[in-house]
């Protein structure tokens, strides 16, 4: 590779926004080995890192680094598990903006370090060349049952299964991953070569996932203890109910949560001809709301044929989705009506979406989120035709685990009230992840997952 400027970063190749705007395949083209080795060569492998403390699971980012930059991908891959996981997939949806490259020492005179870019090459080139992770523990004969198997779910198992204890996975739906399966777009995360890679290294290392076991239903947490010799339980079901305004005309057909519709396309695979599920998105839709998840919606209806309008209450500075999710779905054509609010969702005689009438606000005073908070501008309505309207306003936990389980505290969101260690009210019982914080992030699902199986460690152990 020819002489680079160590202040900027090698760029990434990436499909073309006209050509991608048309198809599910991955948008990222990520790094070639070159490229890689140049990007790792701009990291000045500093004494006080402060990429590591950036990091929620604290992977040794320039000791993983200094091995990319010799070209001993192995030893990257190796330096990257034992804090990792699920390291493609984090190399790919992480918000390392605001984590170990926001506050990278080479960004402060120029561009960060690309850990992310360098993370998933890593992570690819390990799936690439077969390597594994390896369990050598001695056995426990101790039983553990995880409820979920999102990032905070598989992390959690993954840690115990290498500290020599049997764990199950229980999991609601037919497949594992959680959010990574049913919700990130394929065109972000790619299942069949990233994801279930990813899962079956977690299986490789004796975790059992059993699906379409729905704890509360098929069994509830005091069973799994008290009848089927489970020594302890991590909850890791994450937030995925979905939030609605409560505005007229929520309930007219061609109304989705994001959830639905991502589910739909994503798990129930709606975008391609073979499979027979369902998807009315239309010619013009609506998306409410500006965070990854709307932006995830959109991107994905764009691809299904649709005009797609962003309506969002706040101005582009407060969007709350990554930047990166925002220069690609503007870069792919979605408009953005910021400042905007919807009053009432429209539908013709025969209850089909016709349109939304919003209205324009503007800024006001900050609120208790210290974002300022928007005000209608009065008289300002007006209407967007539209045939499709996909609300995605958040999430919250499922009160079905918390419903069933006796002396499991929840707040006033349904979260699951648990320490700093993960563990709840109820002895034995540990939980993290979204269903703890409320929707949240990848990493800090994982974060959260390893501190649990610590502390199951230290509470089995002192039994
Ligand atoms: C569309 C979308 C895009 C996102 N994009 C990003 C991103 O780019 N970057 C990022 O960092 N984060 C992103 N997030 C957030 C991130 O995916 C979540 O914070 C993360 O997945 C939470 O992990 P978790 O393990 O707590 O829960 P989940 O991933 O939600 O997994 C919980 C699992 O538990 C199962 N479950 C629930 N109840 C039960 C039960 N009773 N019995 C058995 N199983 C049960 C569920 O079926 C699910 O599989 C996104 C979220 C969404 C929805
Ligand atoms: S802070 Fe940046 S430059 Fe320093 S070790 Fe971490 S990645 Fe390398």
């Amino acid at each position: 590779m020819s002489e680079i400027d160590v202040k900027k970063r090698i760029p990434v190749r990436e499909q073309e926004p006209k050509e991608r705007a048309k198809n599910f395949d991955e948008v990222c083209l990520g790094y070639n080995k070159e490229e890689a080795v140049a990007e790792a060569s701009r990291c000045l492998n500093c004494k006080k890192p402060f990429c590591v403390e950036g990091c929620p699971v604290g992977i040794d980012i320039p000791g993983f680094i200094a091995k990319v930059k010799e070209g001993d991908f192995k030893a990257a891959s190796e330096i990257i598990g034992q804090s990792s996981s699920l390291p493609a997939v984090c190399g790919r949806v992480c918000p390392q903006e605001s984590q170990c490259e926001g506050v990278c020492v080479r960004g402060k005179m120029g561009d960060p370090v690309s850990i992310g870019k360098l993370e998933r090459f890593t992570a690819d080139w390990a799936r690439e060349n077969g390597i594994k992770p390896s369990v050598n523990a001695e056995k426990k004969n101790k039983k553990v049952a995880v409820v979920g198997s999102g990032p905070s779910g598989l992390t959690c198992a993954g840690d115990l299964a290498k500290m020599g204890y049997d764990v199950t996975i229980f999991e609601a739906l037919h497949k594992a991953g959680g959010v990574l399966v049913y919700g990130i777009p394929e065109f972000r995360l790619p299942k069949d070569k990233v994801v279930y890679p990813e899962i079956e290294n977690v299986k490789a290392l004796g975790v059992e996932i059993k699906t379409d076991y729905i704890i509360g239903r098929s069994e509830t947490i005091d069973e799994l203890l008290e009848n089927e010799g489970f020594d302890a339980v991590f909850i890791g079901s994450g937030a995925g109910l979905p939030m609605f305004m409560g505005i007229p005309g929520e309930q007219a057909l061609g109304v989705y949560s994001a959830n639905e519709f991502l589910t739909r396309n994503n798990l129930m695979k709606a975008y391609l001809d073979e499979y027979d599920t369902p998807v009315n998105c239309g010619k013009k839709t609506v998306v409410v709301g500006g965070g990854n998840v709307a932006m995830d919606a959109a991107r994905t209806a764009l691809r299904l044929g649709s005009e797609v309008h962003v309506v969002y209450r706040r101005s582009e500075k407060e969007l709350p989705a990554r930047a990166e999710e925002v220069h690609h779905a503007k870069e792919e054509g979605i408009l953005f009506d910021l400042l905007t609010n919807p009053k009432e969702i429209l539908s013709d005689e025969n209850g089909n979406v016709t349109g939304i009438r919003v209205i324009k606000m503007e800024l006001g005073e900050p609120d208790e989120s210290g974002r300022r908070r928007p005000v209608e501008v009065p008289g300002s309505e007006y209407e967007i035709e539209c045939d499709t309207v996909i609300m995605a306003l958040g999430t919250s936990p499922n009160p079905l685990i918390s419903s069933t389980t006796k002396g499991l505290e929840v707040n006033r969101k349904k979260c699951i009230v648990a320490e700093e260690s993960g563990a709840t009210s109820r002895e034995g019982v540990y939980a993290g992840g979204d269903a703890v914080t409320g929707a949240a992030t990848v990493i800090l699902a994982m974060g959260a997952g390893k501190t649990a199986a610590k502390s199951i460690d230290e509470f089995l152990c002192s039994r």
